[in-house]
């Protein structure tokens, strides 16, 4: 993208004036660092680092509110990432954390780099509970905050990684120390709701494809993928959604459900947010977690409606922090419920491996670039709300693992998933992957480009079903566990998202899919 203009006077071509003035500044004006009058650049990492301690000494003197800043990884520069939390525990470690009995919030800002509005928002977020009007709701839960989840990302204005990797396709391969430092804190912390908080392109490819800006402050979405439980969403749509579309319009800020188009220049069908597991928001929903992406219409467009842009990420992030409180004797009854339930369903009924969207017509609003006029279309529209099965297969009791896949059982163990380690040599009943056919591949993404640089091997299988010799030192993945439907997603080989297609395992011949309670004698790993 060369490197994207960031000044205060800087505005996309064709951007009027009469397209601006849509867009009015809220009353209110936030004065987060990069906020201050006269600056070019948004929040430093280390004015990030000295705001979070802020936070945590001024909440120090707030009676029996406590704050901590966690180290929870490193950038692949070595820039800190951190962690606010925020809490009327004791003390700010999970465990006492998760004796409260309140539901943890996890809000995370920034995972692409060049999407600011998140991470300055998250820093108002940070403040207000520390010590201004939203410390209130930590009677009823508690709140860990990473502001800027991408800080190498952030430093040059770019949305990947330093190594070139979108993190937020990272999340069930966890190749990126950044992911990974996020699954390790969800995996600690067990969030039952987390926010992530984005922008999206403002022109882009929208303006060459429709001729038009895109109009909405505010971009919403649920977790949309595979196997995904009934009752998640629903209280995604019923809890969150709805409550948030009622705050952002009380703001008078426009809403929609968030929605892409490829790079594709002849190809303008519109898609809402896909369905593989590889993004924060449908990794968490697979954790059984609320999981919600809120987009706010701020990429290309540098520092342009800063102010209006930070107030929708405020206004959301508030919504959903008052109907956690509201929602938490629900809350922490439909976790339990959840978790019970996926975990019943080991060995049982079908597993869906492969989903997609469903086409649809849509009318979306954008905006007239030159008079700034609302400008409706009817779209071909990829529904992620109702998904078809394209694969499926019996859902196994669990799979195994051979000896040499450490790599696949560390990521796994990072997410939380139990992992068992034959203690004694024994036979399983089971289907072994058998190859049909195979390509070298990418990893498609929603919008069409490509999510990894990291070629994929694509194949095609087919089961056969006999006895297994499971060696000592090989593991086992039960199912029934809560994290049963993301262990499917990586473990299943044949889709792009999995831990086979991308090179986490080596070969088929690694995973055996196990069709009935394996006996044999199983340990914990330490
Ligand atoms: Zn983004």
């Amino acid at each position: 993208m060369g490197t994207p203009p960031t000044g205060p006077t800087y505005q996309p071509t064709p951007y009027s004036a009469a397209v601006a003035a849509r867009f009015p500044a809220p009353s209110v004006v936030y004065n987060t660092p990069g906020l201050q009058a006269g600056r070019t650049t948004f929040t430093t990492q280390a004015e990030i680092q000295t705001w979070l301690h802020d936070q945590a000494v001024s909440v120090s003197r707030s009676a029996g509110v406590k704050a901590a800043v966690l180290p929870i990884g490193q950038s692949q520069r070595g820039e800190a990432l951190e962690a606010l939390i925020l809490t009327r525990a004791t003390g700010t470690d999970p465990t006492t954390l998760l004796a409260t009995g309140r539901p943890t919030v996890l809000l995370v800002g920034q995972q692409h780099g060049d999407e600011p509005a998140g991470s300055e928002a998250l820093l108002v977020i940070a403040r207000e509970l520390a010590q201004g009007l939203l410390q209130p709701l930590l009677e009823h839960i508690n709140v860990v905050i990473v502001p800027r989840a991408n800080p190498d990302g952030a430093a040059s204005d770019q949305r990947a990684t330093a190594d070139g990797l979108d993190m937020n396709r990272d999340h069930l391969l966890l190749n990126t120390p950044e992911a990974q430092a996020l699954a390790k804190l969800t995996r600690d912390y067990q969030p039952i709701v987390v926010v992530d908080a984005h922008e999206y392109p403002v022109a882009g490819r929208f303006l060459q494809k429709f001729g038009t800006v895109q109009k909405f402050d505010a971009l919403l979405q649920y977790a949309t993928a595979a196997n995904l439980p009934e009752f998640l969403t629903k209280a995604a749509e019923e809890w969150y959604r709805r409550p948030l579309l009622v705050a952002l319009k009380g703001q008078d800020l426009s809403t929609e459900w968030y929605y892409t188009t490829s790079t594709d220049m002849a190809d303008k069908k519109v898609s809402m947010g896909g369905t593989q597991p590889d993004t924060s928001r449908n990794v968490n929903g697979l954790k059984n977690i609320v999981s919600l992406l809120i987009e706010t219409r701020g990429v290309g467009i540098g520092r342009l409606h800063i102010q209006r842009r930070v107030h929708t990420h405020v206004t959301a992030i508030t919504s959903v922090l008052a109907s956690t409180a509201q929602r938490a004797s629900e809350l922490n009854q439909l976790r339990p419920y959840i978790d019970k339930e996926i975990s019943a369903e080991a060995c049982k009924g079908e597993a869906v491996v492969e989903a997609a969207t469903t086409p649809a017509q849509h009318e979306l609003v954008m905006l007239d670039p030159v008079s700034g006029a609302d400008k409706p279309l009817m779209v071909d529209w990829d529904s992620a709300l109702a998904l078809r099965s394209i694969k499926a297969r019996a859902r196994p009791c669990g799979y195994w693992l051979s000896a040499g896949s450490t790599t696949a059982v560390d990521r796994l163990r990072l997410h939380g998933v139990q992992v068992l380690r034959v203690a004694e040599p024994g036979s399983l009943l089971g289907d072994s992957y058998r190859e049909t056919s195979r390509a070298a591949g990418e990893r498609q993404d929603v919008d069409g480009t490509i999510a990894s640089n990291n070629p994929i091997i694509k194949v095609q299988v087919s089961l056969t079903r006999g006895v297994i010799d499971a060696p000592r030192g090989s593991y086992y993945v039960p199912l029934n566990q809560p994290l049963g439907n993301l262990v499917l997603a990586a473990l299943e080989p044949d889709t792009q998202s999995s831990y086979f297609a991308n090179q986490l395992l080596n070969g088929l011949q690694s995973t055996v899919r196990v069709m009935a309670e394996p006996n044999i004698k199983l340990e914990e790993l330490p």
